[in-house]
């Protein structure tokens, strides 16, 4: 059986086969910008197309959180280094796709240089769904740790400095709920229920925003 993600809600098509995607665009931009060194700008770059494809194989959601364009305005989307940048010996190799991950700013800025290395570049890996082994949703929402890494301090410290635990998480995963069931109702007297709900749930998420 599949392990449910705790990155999606039963709307949330789920994430597939990023890395061959990523790699097929990764081909696609060296192809046409053989002298472009440094991947990374070519798909931070907000108005490129390159960006709006990086975008789409996340399914226009954060690679660790799951928080979608659907609660989160674009801009607040960002470009991540799953490995630290500093890690590497050069920003080129860094910046190649298979190690770049969409991000909110939350979860990107929160992760800022923590050093993942090792058996964790694997088990908290964002594109095959490694991580949603180790982190569950609770049924209040929240982002938690799976029993079985409760103990491991580097998972703690990675949901620490994620801030996994906040509850702009829950209110992230309500609104997308919210938002997909809104998607089935729309028209419908409930649908404008919802709508009025969904209002003041998103008033209150975006005073969250910096
Ligand atoms: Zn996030």
């Amino acid at each position: 059986m599949m392990t449910k993600d705790y990155r999606n809600t039963q709307y949330c098509p789920s994430l597939e086969n990023i890395a061959d995607k990523k790699k097929k665009l990764q081909n696609d931009i060296i192809e046409k910008h053989p002298r472009q060194r440094n991947i990374y700008n070519k798909v931070r770059d907000k108005k490129s197309s390159y960006n709006e494809q990086f975008v789409q194989i996340y399914n226009y959601k954060c690679a660790y959180c799951g928080v979608s364009m659907d609660v989160l305005p674009a801009q607040l989307f960002e470009v991540d280094h799953f490995i630290a940048e500093s890690l590497f010996d050069n920003k080129n190799e860094a910046g190649k796709l298979e190690n770049l991950a969409l991000s909110c700013y939350q979860c990107n800025r929160n992760k800022s240089n923590f050093a993942l290395v090792g058996e964790y570049t694997k088990k908290l890996c964002t594109d095959d769904g490694k991580i949603a082994d180790v982190f569950c949703r609770d049924e209040d929402y929240y982002i938690r740790i799976k029993d079985e890494y409760k103990e491991d301090e580097t998972i703690k410290k990675f949901y620490d400095k994620l801030q996994l635990v906040h509850q702009t998480r829950r209110l992230d995963y309500l609104l997308m709920n919210m938002k997909g069931l809104y998607k089935k109702l729309e028209g419908t007297t409930e649908g404008g229920r919802l709508a009025q709900a969904i209002l003041i749930m998103q008033e209150k998420r975006n005073k969250f925003i910096a």
